[in-house]
C-alpha cells in the first residue's frame, strides 16, 4: 500500500493519520516529540527534529508524498524531501504563510485587503511607524500562534517597549480594529488545480485562542461569505497552491472584510467538517497529497464547535488535574467529543474539542450552551454568534 508522510505530530496530525488510514493508506509521521498524538497512532513515527537530513532523508525513504500540519517547518526541508518525494504544500507556500511580512505582501499581490499595518524591521521603521496604526498590535513577523508573540499598543513608548520585550525581531504593527464578526474559509486545491471550498465560518476567539466555531449560512451577510470565499480562492490560486488552506477574516462594521492570515493546512475552524459535512477537511488533505479528484464538500448538518482546552481540568482548583465530565456531555444528542491524547494538560493548551450536530441550529445552539454550562465553559451569548 502507499504511504503518506506529515511533518509534525499534533493533533491536526492525528486526524490527517486518522483519514489516511481510513481511505488505506498507510502513515509517517516526523516529530521530534517521541510521544506525539499523530505519532502515537501512525505506522511509522520519526523521532526526530524538522531539520535533520537523516530523519528527513527516512521519512522520503517510506513515504510516497509529505505533507505537513503546521507552518514553522523549515522550508529548506521542504526543498529538501521534494527532490525526493512530491510535497504538498510545496516550500514556497510555507515560506510565505509562516512569515506575516511575506504573508500579507502576498494578500496584496491577490488583491484582498489587509488591515491597515506597517513592517518593523528596524529602529528607523519603529520611529516612522505612523500614528493611526495605534492603539495597534504588534505581531511577531514569525512563530505566532494561539496569539503568542502579540503585545497590544496604545502608545509609542509602549510600542517601544513591546519591539524590545520580543528581542527586536521582524514583526508587523497592526491597527487595532473594530470587528463585527470574525469568520475563516477553507479551501482545497488539487494538483490539477481543481479549487473546492467549505462554506465560511465564523469564529470566536477568546485571549487570542479559538474558542467556538459556528457554520450556518444565517450566521453571516450572504455577500461577506462571498467575499470570504472569493478571496480564499485568489490567495489559493496565487500561491499555485496544493493541498488544504484556511484563510482567516475580519469583518467589519460597514459590511466589508479584511483578510487576517492564512494557514496552510486544516485549521480548527474546520473540525466541524468531520461530522458536519459529507467529506471533511482531512479527506480533502489525503485526496490532495494522493492526486485524487477533490469532490465539492457539502454541509448536511448545522455545526458549533467548542475548543476543550487544559483549564477545563482545572475547574475544581488545585494543581491536579482532573478529567472533565464527559458523560453528562455525551448524554446530549449530537455530541461529538474528540480528544487528541496529550498527557499533560496545561492551561491554554488545546486538549480536544467538541463538535455539536442537530437538525437545526436553534437545537444545536440549545445543545452547546448546555453542553457549555456541565463543562463551565463561558456560556455563549445570541450575541456571541448573532
Ligand atoms: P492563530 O492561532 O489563529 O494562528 P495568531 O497567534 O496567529 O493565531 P492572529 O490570528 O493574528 O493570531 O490574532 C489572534 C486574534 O487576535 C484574532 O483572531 C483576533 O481576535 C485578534 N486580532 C488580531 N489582530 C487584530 C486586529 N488587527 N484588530 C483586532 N483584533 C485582532
Ligand atoms: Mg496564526
Ligand atoms: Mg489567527
Amino acid at each position: 500500500g502507499a504511504t503518506l508522510g506529515v511533518l509534525g505530530g499534533g493533533q491536526l496530525g492525528r486526524m490527517f493519520v486518522h483519514a489516511a488510514q481510513r481511505m488505506g493508506y498507510f502513515t509517517a509521521v516526523l516529530d521530534p516529540d517521541a510521544d506525539s498524538p499523530a505519532g502515537r497512532v501512525s505506522h511509522h513515527h520519526i523521532h526526530t527534529d524538522y531539520a535533520d537530513v537523516d530523519g528527513l532523508a527516512r521519512l522520503a525513504g517510506l513515504a510516497d508524498a509529505v505533507t505537513t500540519e503546521f507552518e514553522n517547518v523549515p522550508a529548506p526541508s521542504l526543498e529538501n524531501l521534494s527532490v525526493a518525494r512530491p510535497v504538498a504544500p510545496d516550500a514556497g507556500a510555507i515560506a510565505i504563510a509562516q512569515d506575516r511580512i511575506a504573508e500579507k505582501a502576498h494578500f496584496t499581490r491577490c488583491g484582498v485587503a489587509c488591515a491597515p499595518y506597517a513592517v518593523i524591521e528596524t529602529a528607523a521603521q519603529l520611529a516612522a511607524a505612523p500614528d493611526v496604526l495605534l492603539p495597534g498590535i504588534l505581531k511577531t513577523a514569525r512563530l505566532g500562534y494561539d496569539g503568542k508573540g502579540q503585545q497590544r499598543v496604545s502608545t509609542r513608548a509602549e510600542l517601544v517597549d513591546a519591539w524590545q520585550a520580543v528581542g527586536c525581531v521582524p514583526c508587523v504593527l497592526e491597527k487595532l480594529l473594530p470587528l463585527e464578526f470574525e469568520c475563516s474559509v477553507i479551501v482545497a486545491r488539487g494538483r490539477d488545480g481543481q479549487l473546492v471550498h467549505f462554506p465560511p465560518q465564523r469564529n470566536l476567539h477568546r485571549d487570542g485562542i479559538l474558542a467556538v466555531t459556528e457554520v450556518h449560512p444565517q450566521n453571516m451577510p450572504k455577500t461577506v461569505a462571498q467575499a470570504a470565499i472569493n478571496s480564499a480562492k485568489s490567495i489559493a490560486t496565487g500561491l499555485d497552491y496544493v493541498g488544504v488552506l484556511c484563510v482567516e477574516f475580519f469583518a467589519l462594521a460597514d459590511g466589508s472584510l479584511v483578510v487576517n492570515e492564512m494557514a496552510p493546512r486544516p485549521h480548527n475552524s474546520g473540525h466541524y467538517t468531520m461530522e458536519a459535512c459529507d467529506v471533511s477537511q482531512f479527506e480533502l488533505q489525503v485526496r490532495t497529497l494522493a492526486g485524487l479528484p477533490l469532490a465539492a464538500p457539502r454541509q448536511h448538518s448545522p455545526a458549533i464547535m467548542l475548543n476543550l482546552l487544559g483549564d477545563l481540568w482545572f475547574t475544581a482548583g488545585g494543581d491536579k488535574p482532573v478529567a472533565p465530565r464527559w458523560s453528562e456531555v455525551l448524554a446530549l444528542p449530537g455530541v461529538h467529543l474528540h480528544l487528541y491524547g496529550k498527557i499533560e494538560p496545561r492551561r491554554g493548551r488545546k486538549m480536544g474539542h467538541l463538535t455539536l450536530t442537530g437538525a437545526t441550529l436553534e437545537s444545536v445552539r440549545a445543545t452547546a450552551s448546555q453542553a457549555a454550562t456541565v463543562l463551565g465553559l463561558p456560556a455563549l451569548s445570541a450575541a456571541d454568534l448573532a
